[in-house]
C-alpha cells in the first residue's frame, strides 16, 4: 500500500490538542515521528504529562485523522519525557493569543527562577500568581493587577 507521508503529515498537523484546541499536537511537540508501515502509518507520540487523561483522547483523534492512510499504529514514547521546550514558536504564539502565557524559560531555569509574566490581554507587567495549579497540573493561575483578569501560565517542565 502506498501512503503519502507528506499528505499524512499535513493532516496530522491539523489535529488540535484536546485540552487547548487553539494549538495542535504538532505545535505542542507531542508528535515525535510519522513513519510508513506495511499497512499504513505509525505515529510516535510523547504525552505531555504522564498523568494526563487526555492521552487516550489524543490517540483516538490521531487515529481518526489519519484513517484514510490505512492502519494507524500509535506508539507512545515516554522517554525522553515531554518538555515545554518542545513547543514550537508558532505554538507559543497561538497560546499567547489564546490567553495562556507560554513557558518563559527552559525547564532547567524554571527550578531557580520565578517568572515575571506580562498579562496576555493588556500587556501589563503587574501580575501575581494566585495558585500553582490551574485547570490542569500543567498550568498555574495568575491574575493581572492592572485589568483584573485571571490568566493561565503554561509552566515549563
Ligand atoms: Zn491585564
Amino acid at each position: 500500500m502506498v501512503t503519502h507521508l507528506a499528505a499524512a503529515r499535513e493532516r496530522l498537523a491539523q489535529v488540535p490538542d484536546p485540552e487547548i484546541p487553539a494549538v495542535t499536537l504538532v505545535d505542542l511537540g507531542i508528535v515525535r515521528d510519522l513513519r510508513e508501515t506495511a499497512s499504513g502509518v505509525e505515529v510516535v507520540l510523547t504525552p505531555t504529562y504522564s498523568g494526563c487523561p487526555a492521552t487516550e483522547l489524543i490517540a483516538d483523534e490521531v487515529r481518526a485523522a489519519l484513517a484514510e492512510f490505512g492502519d494507524v499504529t500509535i506508539t507512545l514514547q515516554r522517554a525522553p519525557a515531554w518538555s515545554t521546550d518542545w513547543i514550537t514558536p508558532e505554538g507559543r504564539q497561538k497560546l499567547q493569543q489564546y490567553g495562556i502565557v507560554p513557558p518563559q524559560c527552559s525547564a532547567e531555569q524554571a527550578i531557580k527562577v520565578v517568572p515575571r509574566l506580562r498579562c496576555p490581554r493588556c500587556d501589563s507587567g503587574s501580575t501575581q500568581q494566585l495558585s500553582r495549579f490551574g485547570s490542569t497540573a500543567c498550568k498555574s493561575t495568575w491574575r493581572c493587577i492592572e485589568c483584573g483578569e485571571p490568566f493561565e501560565y503554561f509552566k515549563p517542565i
